[in-house]
């Protein structure tokens, strides 16, 4: 009897997952034309705006979709739902989003309208109060007026659609988007409000687990609100379809959409170092885990919640704009109601970028990575914690060492009709078990994690959780990066692995040295002893290799940067796949993709070198990049500085060299 409880959860999450995973996108309009997003989080004062003023300022920059409010917390139209109230704002008979609608399909720009059900006015909750959100004690949550909803309410399940089918009947948008979608544990101001426990969660949660809503939210929880907030996913994506085939389904999630939506973003309070691939990271792993759905990262205009109107450096801008070209993703860009900014030096940043878009969309269409190393990121269905300072530490080891990588956040890519091939996968802090198989098949796969694989590389003897000691080189033939050290900084978890013969590393060619005295300077290290203990596994499974690292090298990259760790990465990783895709002495800040176009190859280069710290600069001009592509080219073009490139055939590879590359640098090759 118990054994059934517990299945019956698990059943219905596996089944979910499965027609999450089979449930595909539409080959809509995004993935077929080059995309310039803007995106104009209107206020509920903006109500009143001029429809031509704003469509006239998206074409001048060349913009050709715009997602802008439509309803939710405030209707941008005069609607007839109960429950769904026009912006105060908004004039009798004035129809402001039907204007812009009419305006911009004039102007050939897509409409994408903006829906926020997380929130409604107190009339509603008043009407309604077993619709929301309810904290442990039971009370409400309230931000500035608005009361928060429940997923699993009758508000998102039911009243949700009737204003949708309101909006869609009336309205030939090109899309629609769906801001905080789900139970939010914070509001705006970073108040933690729990967990809901609204009857209609307490029951669905009861009827799933056999118990109670948790204080926190554990692994059952996070499954909960998955299955929770797909539901709802699954019903909006029918409604789009059923009324509105032609047009898009955006949200931050990647279930059931057509778009997978993700923000380049900054916070005050966000730990450094600051993260200056994010959106690389967002797109790239967003366009390979879901080949079908298009990328659109926000490119967020504003430094924090608290600052709406203050932009972030204009750098910043340039940069993320440059790499959601280079990585396929939708051209974007954020703000904060209109157009008509109080700080116009990220909108003044990014219009140029767009009309050069604009100038050059063939190549901005229809682009797909050509990468052949894979980098495995945290699974998509959530319910297990990730090291995303170890998946951050590989992501720019793989971006300096300039091999062009996907990164993928699921395992679609190993068999079925999304297979990819990959020269080497690389599994930053978890590596699933469907890993196995992919290697037993001749997959070359390198490990760097303490985190014991889901398939056996070696015996584990035991993980020891803070080591703060050393790594030797006992080999340095096989290490030839590493000649002027004997030793690597280890910092953090440990995991010993039995020495069974399986290594050919032998005598292992790296091992751990344990913690050993640091002071005063008269005794540091007087007691460092040496084991014989391996710090790297290499086997063979079936007609394949794995190299594990069983310590957390990603972190130790990420955090410190020290030039030893990248060294043996770039060993290792060169020894399980000595043909790189792409050789060049280009700088480490140089970020590198190669892309896949129709019957072309497009390779990016985007110049980093601007960015130190917290602060964006222009970057520095760089000279004559010579790049060698596996392959055999007849020609190459440059086209931000138009140039065609002499050509010439090294080996297997085709070289040629840019001669400057200023911010970005895009080279077709045929
Ligand atoms: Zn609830």
């Amino acid at each position: 009897m118990t054994k059934q409880l517990i299945s019956i959860p698990v059943l219905s999450i596996l089944i979910l997952m499965v027609m999450v995973h089979s449930a595909s996108a539409q080959e809509g309009w995004w993935m077929k034309e080059p995309i310039r997003w803007v995106q104009t989080n209107l206020r509920q004062t903006d109500a009143n705006l001029d429809a031509a003023h704003l469509v006239g300022q998206l074409a001048e920059m060349r913009a050709n979709v715009v997602l802008m409010g439509m309803g939710g917390i405030a209707a941008y139209y005069p609607t007839a739902v109960e429950f769904h109230y026009p912006s105060p704002n908004l004039p009798a008979g004035k129809d402001m989003f039907g204007d812009v609608l009419r305006e911009a399909h004039a102007r050939k720009i897509r409409v994408v309208g903006r829906f926020d059900f997380s929130k409604t006015p107190r009339a509603v909750f008043d009407a309604h109060p077993e619709w929301f959100f309810r904290q442990t004690g039971g009370q409400p949550v309230i931000y500035n007026g608005l009361y928060s909803t429940c997923i699993n309410g009758g508000y998102y399940r039911g009243q949700a659609m009737k204003i949708l089918s309101e909006a869609l009947d009336k309205y030939a948008v090109d899309g629609l988007f769906f801001n905080m979608f789900g139970n939010q544990s914070r509001d705006y101001s970073g108040r933690q409000v729990g967990l809901c426990h609204c009857d209609s969660c307490q029951r669905k949660y009861r009827q799933l687990y056999n118990k109670d809503i948790p204080e926190t939210p554990d692994d059952d929880y996070r499954k909960f609100m998955f299955t929770s907030s797909r539901e709802v996913a699954a019903a909006i994506g029918d409604l789009i379809r059923q009324k509105r085939p032609q047009a898009g389904y955006f949200n931050y999630i990647q279930e059931y959409t057509d778009g997978i939506m993700s923000e380049s973003n900054t916070a005050v309070a966000r730990p450094l170092p600051l993260w200056p691939y994010a959106a690389s990271d967002h797109v790239n792993r967003a366009r390979n885990s879901e080949p079908g759905k298009m990328a659109i990262d926000l490119n967020m205009q504003f430094v924090d919640f608290w600052w709406r109107f203050a932009t972030v450096p204009r750098q910043e801008i340039a940069l993320r704009s440059w790499q959601n070209l280079a990585h396929g993703g939708a051209l974007t860009f954020e703000v904060n109601g209109t157009l008509d900014l109080q700080d116009r030096q990220a909108l003044e940043t990014a219009k140029p970028i767009f009309r050069w878009a604009a100038a050059n969309e063939q190549y901005y269409a229809g682009q797909n990575s050509a990468a052949r190393v894979l980098l495995l990121g945290a699974p998509a269905a959530g319910g297990r914690t990730f090291g995303e300072e170890a998946y951050r530490g590989l992501f720019r080891l793989l971006s300096e060492e300039h091999l062009p990588f996907a990164v993928a956040d699921n395992m679609d890519w190993v068999s079925g009709a999304k297979k990819r091939e990959f020269d080497l996968v690389i599994a930053a802090d978890w590596a699933p078990a469907g890993l196995k198989q992919y290697v037993e098949n001749g997959g070359k796969v390198l490990l760097a994690s303490a985190h014991e694989p889901e398939f056996e590389v070696a015996k584990v003897v035991r993980t020891q959780s803070d080591v703060k000691g050393y790594i030797r080189v006992r080999d340095h033939a096989a290490f030839p990066s590493l000649k002027e050290t004997d030793l690597l900084m280890l910092n953090g978890p440990f995991t010993e692995v039995s020495a069974d013969g399986h290594s050919p590393d032998s005598p292992a060619a790296l091992t751990l040295i344990p913690p050993s005295l640091i002071g005063p300077p008269e005794l540091v290290h007087v007691d460092m002893k040496d084991t014989n203990t391996s710090a790297i596994v290499t086997r063979q499974l079936g007609k394949g290799t794995v190299t594990w690292i069983p310590w957390n090298l990603g972190s130790l990259y990420y955090l410190q940067s020290l030039p030893a760790h990248a060294g043996l990465f770039r060993d290792v990783a060169d020894r399980l796949n000595p043909r790189r895709q792409v050789r060049t002495n280009a700088h480490p800040l140089v970020e590198i993709t190669i892309m896949r176009q129709g019957g072309r190859t497009l390779l990016h280069l985007i110049n980093l070198s601007g960015q130190s710290q917290t602060g964006y600069f222009p970057p520095v001009p760089m000279k004559d990049i010579h790049v060698e592509v596996a392959g055999d080219f007849k020609a190459a073009a440059t086209v931000r500085e138009p140039g065609n490139l002499t050509v010439k055939t090294v080996g297997e590879y085709t070289g040629f060299t840019v001669p400057q590359l200023l911010d970005y640098e895009l080279v077709v090759l045929k």
